[in-house]
This record gives C-alpha cells, sequence and structure tokens, in this order.
C-alpha cells in the first residue's frame, strides 16, 4: 500500500530520514503551503516567500529524481489550510493510511502531526551534527547547561580544528580577539543575493496580493531558493568573508546590515546546506592559510556550539519553555519593534533593516533590539513571537532559546550566567550609531539620554532581588551604590518617564 511520506517546509534535504526510509515506486510525498504556518504569527512577507519558493523548487528536485509529489499551493482550491488538514485530504485521495515524517522542528506542529488519525512513524532528524539522545546524555545531572562545555565536547568528537586531544593553538575559544569594532573606510563585502527567478516571482506576486498590509519589504527580495544558490551563498562567504568574520563579528555600522557575517541561516535551517560541512570547510580555510584561527574558531562555535546546543536545549525544555517569564516582565511590545519608527539610532537601524531584508546579526538581535526589550520589561511571550515573526531563519527551536533563554533571561538563567544587558556604552563601543543620534549616549538621566542608560539602572534596580546573588553582577551593584542618592533618584524618573511614553505610545 501507498503511505505518504510528509515534507515540511524546513526538511528540504534528499537525504531528509522520512525519504531515505520511503520507497519512491510506492509511496507519495505530500507537500502543502497552508495559511496555519504562514498565519500563525505575523511572518515577515519576505521569510513566507522564502520558504514557499524553496518548497517549490525542492518538489522539482524531488520529481526530477523519481518521487510522485502531492504538492499544495497556498492558493489551490480545496486547500484546507493546515498541515494535518491535508494530510487527512490527501490519505483518502490516495488510498493511504500511513505516514512516514522526520521529527518537526517546533512543539506545536509535532503534536498535530501525531494526534492525527492515521498511522503515524516520526523518523528523528539526521541532520544535526549532536543528536538527541547524545545532548540528553550530556545534560543529564548538570544543573545548568553551559554551552562552552558542550562545544568542547562537539570539537573532541568531530576532531574539528583539534591538535590530538588539545584545542589547535592551545585555546578552545578565541572570543576575547573578537570584539572588534568596525570603520566605513573598511572593506566591507557586498551581501550575497540572487535575483528572483520566475517560481521566486509567482509566490512572490502571489504572497503581495494575499497579504497586501504585511509585515516586511518585498522588494530587493535576493534570498537564494535552490541548494546551488545556497551553496553559491556559502562560497562566497569562505571567499569574502571568513577571514574577518572573527575579528568582526561584534560590530555594527550603520547602514551596513551584513558586514562580515556569514547570512547562511536560513539556508541551514531549511536544509539546503549542511553544518558539519560548513564547520569543515572552516577548518579546512585555516588549514590552508586563508583564514585565521580566531575567525575559523568563531565561525565554527556558532554552529557546533550554539546551533547545536540550542536545539539539543529546546528539545530538552518541552513546550512549557515557550511561556517562560523568570524575571515576571509584562509591558507590550511597543509598536516602533514592527515601523522602526523610533529616535533612538541603533534600533532605528536594526528594526528598518529587518524590516527590509528579514535580517539583523547576531549582536544587533541581543544587544540592541533584545537588550532594549529586556531593560524596558517586555512581556518575553511578546519579544518570542516578534523575533520568531520577523527573521527569514526564525524556526522555533533556534529562535526560542535564543530569545526567551539568550536573550530574555526569561528561562532564570538555564543557559546564560547573567542577563545580556548594558547601557548605551556598550552600543557606542562597536557601533558609529550614537554619534548620528537624537540622544546623547554620555547622559544618563533627563531630556535628551540615551534611554538605554536610565533603563539599564532602572532594571538592575527593579530586579535586583533576583540578581544581586549572582557574582558576575556584584561589581555592577556595587557601582550602583556608590552612585549620588541624586544620580540614582535622577536615572530612575528618567526610566519611569520613558516607561510612561512607552506605555502611551508616544514616541521614544
Ligand atoms: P553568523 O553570525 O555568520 O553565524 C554563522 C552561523 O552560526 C549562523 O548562520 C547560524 O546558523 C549559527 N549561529 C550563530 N549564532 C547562533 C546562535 N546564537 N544560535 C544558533 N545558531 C547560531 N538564529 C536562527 O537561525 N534563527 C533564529 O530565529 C534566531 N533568532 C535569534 C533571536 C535572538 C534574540 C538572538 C539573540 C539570536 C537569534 N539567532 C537565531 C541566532 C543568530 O543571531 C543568527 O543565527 C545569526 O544572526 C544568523 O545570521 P548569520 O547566518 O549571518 O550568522
Ligand atoms: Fe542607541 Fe543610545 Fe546610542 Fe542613540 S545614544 S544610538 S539610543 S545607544
Amino acid at each position: 500500500v501507498t503511505r505518504l511520506v510528509l515534507v515540511l517546509g524546513d526538511q528540504l534535504t534528499p537525504d531528509l530520514s522520512a525519504l531515505a526510509e520511503a520507497d519512491r515506486a510506492r509511496d507519495v510525498v505530500v507537500m502543502a503551503e497552508v495559511a496555519a504556518e504562514t498565519e500563525y504569527v505575523w511572518h515577515h512577507r519576505q521569510k513566507i516567500v522564502l520558504f514557499l519558493s524553496a518548497m517549490r523548487h525542492f518538489a522539482q528536485e524531488l520529481e526530477e529524481a523519481g518521487w510522485k509529489v502531492a504538492y499544495t499551493r497556498l492558493d489551490d482550491e480545496g486547500n484546507s489550510q493546515s498541515i494535518s488538514g491535508e494530510l487527512l485530504r490527501r490519505a483518502e485521495e490516495q488510498g493511504a493510511g500511513e505516514v512516514l515524517t522526520t521529527l518537526c522542528g517546533d512543539w506545536r506542529l509535532r503534536t498535530e502531526i501525531e494526534d492525527l488519525p492515521l498511522s503515524v512513524t516520526v523518523l528523528p532528524d539526521r541532520r544535526f551534527i549532536c543528536d538527541r539522545p547524545r545532548f540528553e546524555a550530556w545534560a543529564e545531572g548538570r544543573k545548568s547547561l553551559r554551552m562552552e562545555y558542550f562545544y568542547r565536547e562537539m570539537r573532541r568528537e568531530t576532531g574539528l580544528l583539534m591538535d590530538g586531544d588539545k584545542p589547535a593553538g592551545g585555546e578552545w575559544n578565541y572570543d576575547a580577539e573578537n570584539r572588534k569594532p568596525a570603520s566605513d573606510d573598511l572593506f566591507i563585502p557586498k551581501p550575497f543575493t540572487v535575483s528572483p527567478d520566475a517560481v521566486t516571482q509567482g509566490v512572490i506576486d502571489m504572497i503581495a496580493d494575499r497579504y497586501p498590509d504585511g509585515y516586511g519589504t518585498l522588494d530587493g527580495f535576493g534570498w537564494a531558493v535552490t541548494r546551488g544558490d545556497a551553496e553559491a551563498a556559502a562560497v562566497h562567504f569562505f571567499a569574502e568573508c571568513l577571514r574577518d568574520f572573527g575579528t568582526y563579528q561584534d560590530a555594527m555600522l550603520q547602514g551596513q546590515p551584513t558586514l562580515w557575517h556569514a547570512v547562511l541561516s536560513p539556508y541551514l535551517n531549511l536544509g539546503l546546506l549542511d553544518p558539519l560541512d560548513l564547520c569543515k570547510r572552516a577548518a579546512a580555510a585555516w588549514e590552508a592559510g586563508d583564514a585565521p584561527l580566531n575567525a575559523a574558531e568563531g565561525f565554527i562555535r556558532q554552529i557546533l556550539g550554539w546551533r547545536e546546543f540550542v536545539r539539543g536545549v529546546y528539545d530538552l525544555q518541552g513546550p512549557d519553555y515557550l511561556t517562560s517569564n523568570a524575571l515576571g516582565q509584562s509591558r507590550d511590545l511597543p509598536e516602533f519593534y514592527w515601523t522602526a519608527d523610533t529616535e533612538m539610532a541603533c534600533m532605528a537601524d536594526a528594526l528598518g533593516q529587518t524590516r527590509d531584508r528579514a535580517y539583523a546579526h547576531h549582536i544587533q538581535r541581543l544587544m540592541v533590539t533584545g537588550n532594549f526589550a529586556l531593560l524596558a520589561g517586555i512581556d518575553p511571550a511578546q519579544v518570542h513571537a516578534w523575533y520568531l515573526a520577523v527573521y527569514a531563519d526564525a524556526v522555533e527551536w533556534v529562535e526560542a532559546p535564543n530569545t526567551l533563554g539568550m536573550s530574555q533571561f526569561a528561562d532564570g538563567g538555564l543557559f546564560a550566567s547573567k542577563p545580556y544587558v548594558s547601557s548605551g556604552k556598550y552600543i557606542d563601543r562597536m557601533s558609529d550609531y550614537c554619534s548620528g543620534c537624537t540622544y546623547a549616549v554620555g547622559q544618563r538621566a533627563g531630556d535628551g539620554a540615551c534611554p538605554f542608560n536610565a533603563l539599564y539602572w532602572y532594571f538592575l534596580d527593579r530586579q535586583r532581588d533576583r540578581m544581586e546573588g549572582n557574582p558576575r553582577m556584584a561589581m555592577i551593584y556595587r557601582t550602583w551604590d556608590r552612585m549620588a542618592e541624586k544620580d540614582r533618584a535622577d536615572a530612575l524618573a528618567s526610566a519611569r518617564d520613558i516607561l510612561d511614553r512607552l506605555d502611551r505610545g508616544d514616541p521614544v
């Protein structure tokens, strides 16, 4: 009998476990564009186009390889507009009672698929370097999970950047060399883009039609949607960017959205590129003398370390993780997260490029938009929904631990040893934003003071009971306590004024 092989939008890999297990002579691949997935958060329209166009190209690749594909387009008549609905419809149409699938990336859909009145076989997702049992074994019995220790084990197990049983160059981590600010007289590589082909243009037109007021610019869509073009993006990264990737990893420059970053996360997350392959290529570039060790190590750590680690955390924590709110934050997300309409130059730049490109690099996400949300006491569930909506690479298993854990400390420090908060000083050191800002970064309180400054102290003061015992925060509290009473009162009053403005929806 025919079985259905469900392939989801982020499972676009020819040797996916469900495809490897299936029989192309008798089974039918089911792929479906459904409103339940495009609309469960207010997704950036470029993100929707990227997923749907990549799915259409992958379906074509499968057909060329001899698979029978039952493909539903978003605007097809009879589309039930949910994954479970499409599986049931195809089961009836094909006379199939069995579904083969690969474990999907979010809890919501895992439950929907498992609850189907069909016989469903869920196979593990083998596209990760560290499988689920391996991560569980590593995490077992640990009170707090630290990426650095996990990463060292992964380095040993893969042999990447190893010199026998010692790390290449003598250190595991060269982060200290990766914090240099950049200036715009440096040669900054041009971002890699691909012009839309007819398939992509068709999807762009459909999405423009269906979501005329949807979030995000559609003009200038330049994402790769095929394995071949994703590979070209990787080639571009290794040739043009890897060399300086490490040194300027934390830098930010006005109007320079990508700098030396890889911009490969969407392709990794969709299954168009392989994580271990990218790590091996970075290690080979170092061995060949084409990239310094701090660059190769920094890049490998992001993928072999962080990416694998957050996948493990997501699986281990279960769906309740998504509602964590250890700091009791409850303010609504300001409207300017969607419009980019703010006087804060750093926020306007990060939010504007997010709207226009569905991309911001890590430090913009963590130390600008994430930092502001945390300092301003925004409800982490709303912050999570925003990050999940706005980035082309946003799939829940990677977005949620980054947002709720690393950025918002909503899990109470499961894997971050302290909250990533800073005043404007950090942003000023790492960027050129402040020189062009309405606000004064050197001013702590009063009219025209940088909002990050007053909010920083207000946050620390408000969270004192929770934070004071943390040895990594002790110095900051000592600095606060040494300030003159009036300075502290002024900072708190300024922060309250900013928060009132946020609550009223007034410009900030
Ligand atoms: P680079 O800086 O060039 O890094 C290379 C690769 O390393 C990336 O392509 C990515 O696959 C991996 N990587 C780097 N940092 C991380 C990390 N912290 N966690 C997991 N993988 C990492 N990443 C996503 O893929 N999807 C998300 O939805 C997402 N949401 C985030 C939300 C917040 C609040 C924060 C702080 C980070 C988030 N990240 C997310 C992690 C990181 O910011 C992006 O992976 C990175 O910016 C993607 O751009 P890049 O390919 O140019 O990365
Ligand atoms: Fe951002 Fe403050 Fe600098 Fe303005 S002064 S760019 S708000 S950090």
